[in-house]
């Protein structure tokens, strides 16, 4: 019954609601219940007051039975009440404490009277009386004689008299009560579904994603928590499509980097197979075939070492390393190349400056970015690695005056496969993926630009304290 978020949310408001109504209007007219009580007992009171004043005048003698009865006729008609003047003290009292006709217990009547007696008003709510077969309201009050106490006046009201208005404050009370329902009810409703029903969506949208289908989800304009919800739940959307759509770029790109030479070899082993190649072309037709396979083993490996790079399964070795004998190793392994190229080589780096960084790492950024410049250098141009601190940040820069980078493609060179037309020399297009992946998880940044006059500069700049790993 609670399994959804409707039902948890509306029904709780709904007993809440529920509570609050009937009690407020339990409440509202018990109170206007008490009011008139109240009213009443005041005016029996006073009623009663009157009358004792005038049983003492004539008792004194100073007014005449007739007007003592014509006012215990006005008061009894005034306050809907039977009346009862007693002459009794307190020693006739205690002699014989039984008293007839008002129809009321005697039990009753004799405690009231103890305290009538003994000076004092009193009211009371609901004692039965035989007399009007009913319950009443009862008022008592002394009758004084030069200061004692001679008597007492006892006012009876039946509740009946109330019970009408009672009846009339409950109706209306009930009436108010089953209308703020009313409306509240569809309110409660309208609430329930407004918070419920986009996080319904949300869950089948995400059931949909999770089977790999369609969803189709509008935001939700409200600045709340399903608001904000729901706008992290289109990024996510829309970043799952993201990777969705790269893995199937990367896949169709690798298959295709991965048929051309295939499809070669296999064209130059059937030419072989067929014996169509003179016996003197063979060996060119070999190399070939070894230089294929060579491209496709260092395409694999590209693909391999990017791959763990990005699922960060190869956690940075760090220490401090200085940078100038690290430049200097690198640079060592392109020696012959380049003087066979007739290439300058060099390494000016800051003295003594040295760095918290993976050295490996930074080993393998110099060997891509110097084979790079070196394999787009014309023969006779210079080629260098340039290391210093700009605002305790290392710039690093590697740069040569080859044949450059046209300027639409300065920022997409570090995308996967991408190659430039006059720069593809049978590179695997993913050395300067791995690159910036390297310097992405040394917590760097990394940019290309064209050199002056000729050339291209790869710029990269690596902060002092970093944690490692791709923010
Ligand atoms: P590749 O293995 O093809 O060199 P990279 O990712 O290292 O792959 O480089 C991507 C492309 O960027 C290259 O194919 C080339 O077109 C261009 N490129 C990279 N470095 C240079 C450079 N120093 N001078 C000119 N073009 C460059």
């Amino acid at each position: 019954m609670f399994n959804s978020i409707f039902r948890r949310i509306m029904i709780p408001n709904l007993i809440l609601t529920l509570i609050l109504v009937i009690s407020l209007t339990m409440a509202v007219s018990n109170l206007y219940r008490n009011a008139l009580v109240d009213e009443k007992h005041r005016s029996l009171e006073s009623g009663a007051r009157e009358l004792s004043l005038e049983a003492s005048s004539y008792l004194r003698g100073a007014t005449s039975l007739e007007e003592l009865n014509a006012a215990v006729n006005a008061v009894g008609s005034s306050s809907e009440a039977m009346v009862y003047l007693i002459q009794i003290d307190q020693a006739q009292f205690q002699e014989n404490a039984t008293l007839q006709n008002t129809g009321l217990q005697d039990a009753f009547v004799e405690e009231n009277l103890t305290y009538i007696l003994a000076g004092k008003s009193v009211f009371s709510t609901a004692p039965y009386s035989d007399t009007f077969a009913a319950y009443v309201l009862f008022q008592g009050y002394p009758i004084y004689l030069d200061g004692d106490v001679h008597g007492a006046v006892l006012l009876l009201s039946p509740v009946d008299s109330l019970r009408a208005l009672f009846y009339d404050i409950n109706l209306t009370a009930a009436g108010i009560a089953a209308l703020v329902l009313l409306i509240s009810f569809p309110l409660i409703w309208w609430h329930s579904r407004r918070i419920s029903e986009p996080i319904r969506k949300m869950e089948a949208a995400t059931r949909l994603i999770a089977a790999g289908e369609p969803a189709v989800l509008k935001p939700i304009q409200s600045d709340d928590e399903v608001g904000r919800l729901s706008a992290s739940f289109l990024q996510m959307k829309t970043a799952l499509e993201k990777t969705e759509g790269m893995r199937k770029e990367l896949i169709a790109n690798v298959s295709h980097e991965l048929r051309t030479p295939l499809t070669s070899i296999r064209g130059f082993v059937q030419a072989l197979m067929d014996d169509v190649v003179p016996q003197e072309e063979q060996p060119e037709i070999l190399a070939l075939i070894q230089a294929e396979t060579l491209r496709l083993t260092s395409l694999t490996d590209d693909l391999l070492e990017l791959a763990k790079l990005q699922a960060a399964a190869k956690p940075l070795q760090l220490e401090q390393v200085e940078l100038e004998p690290l430049a200097q190793q690198v640079l060592s392994n392109f020696r012959q190349v380049a003087a066979e190229q007739k290439l300058d080589l060099k390494a000016e780096i800051e003295s003594g400056l040295s760095f918290i960084i993976d050295p490996n790492a930074f080993k393998q950024i110099l060997y891509n970015l110097l084979d790079n410049a070196i394999k787009y250098s014309q023969p006779g141009g210079t080629v260098a690695i340039l290391g210093h601190t700009v605002s305790g940040s290392l710039e690093l820069v590697v740069e040569d005056q080859g044949i450059g980078i046209p300027e639409d493609a300065l920022e997409l060179i570090f995308d996967k496969f991408y190659r430039t037309e006059s720069g593809s020399q049978g590179g695997t297009g993913l050395g300067l993926s791995i690159v910036k992946q390297l310097v992405l998880l040394h917590g760097g940044r990394i940019r290309a630009e064209k050199s002056v006059p000729e050339g291209t500069r790869i710029v990269m700049i690596f902060p002092e304290d970093f944690t490692p790993g791709i923010h």
